[in-house]
């Protein structure tokens, strides 16, 4: 339908209405004809086929053989190591971030937290994050039968909401995120909207469109400062965690 029948059908929608009101002038109508006039059929969704990893035609891979897409957050190249698609921190090179901006996504992360070395416990077990807009992180820790404050655990929104339950698989296992980001909006300086984060850990919805407070301080209130649309950051929290098959899609 182009843009004029368009115009044309909405102008006479009041007249279809009045027929919903006197359904008796539908009776001359077969039920298909009558099924019809409830059809939109325009606009037709967009195809999207997947390759052999899962990922989406329209997404943007953000990992691939090389890493190109990243830099680090201090300076220069991201200097964590990818080997065969399977990046790991370095640690003490710090956290990288993506070159490009990002606004209202979907973003697909693929994670592995190592064994953990003796005495490894809380926060310090395998700590690493995926922060929306440089600002907001998504918890990423080894929660499995690894006691901390809840609202710091695995897909928590660090010190703000709890995860709904834990997801968290055994050390060694990939785990999947998969995060559906409404960006903050901000008039001037002034915060209009709040984002709202929902995380789908290893397919189990751990956060429902939870609202964000702020950013996700460490210590201290979660606060908003105005900003537009930013990378995406992974944190080096001093361990070898390891992610793989990161996609994203702006919506
Ligand atoms: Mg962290």
């Amino acid at each position: 339908m182009n843009k004029l029948s368009l115009a044309t059908t909405l102008v006479l929608l009041p007249t279809v209405s009045v027929s919903y009101a006197f359904a008796n002038d539908d009776s001359g109508l077969t039920r298909e004809q009558q099924a019809a006039k409830t059809e939109v059929w325009e606009p037709v969704p967009e195809v999207v086929t997947f390759d052999e990893n899962g990922v989406p035609s329209d997404a943007i891979k953000l990992l691939g053989d090389n890493l190109s897409a990243w830099e680090s957050v201090k300076e220069g190249e991201a200097a964590w190591s990818l080997d065969d698609g399977v990046l790991t921190v370095k640690p003490g090179t710090g956290d990288i971030k993506t070159k490009a901006s990002f606004c209202d996504v979907q973003l697909h992360v693929e994670w592995k937290a190592p064994t953990p070395d003796e005495g490894m416990e809380g926060q310090q077990r395998n700590n690493s994050g995926v922060f929306l807009q440089q600002r907001y992180e998504v918890q990423v820790l080894d929660s499995y039968d690894n006691k901390t404050y809840p609202n710091g655990q695995a897909a928590s929104v660090y010190k703000q909401t709890i995860p709904l339950v834990n997801a968290t698989k055994a050390p060694n296992q990939w785990q999947t995120y998969d995060i559906i980001f409404k960006a903050p909006t901000f008039n001037g300086e002034d915060l209009s909207t709040p984002g709202y984060v929902t995380v789908i850990h290893n397919g189990v919805v751990v956060q429902n469109h939870t609202e964000i407070q702020g950013t996700t301080e460490w210590i201290g209130a979660p606060k908003y400062k105005a900003h537009g649309c930013a990378p995406i950051q992974l944190q080096d929290h001093g361990n070898l965690v390891s992610f793989k098959n990161i996609w994203i899609r702006e919506l």
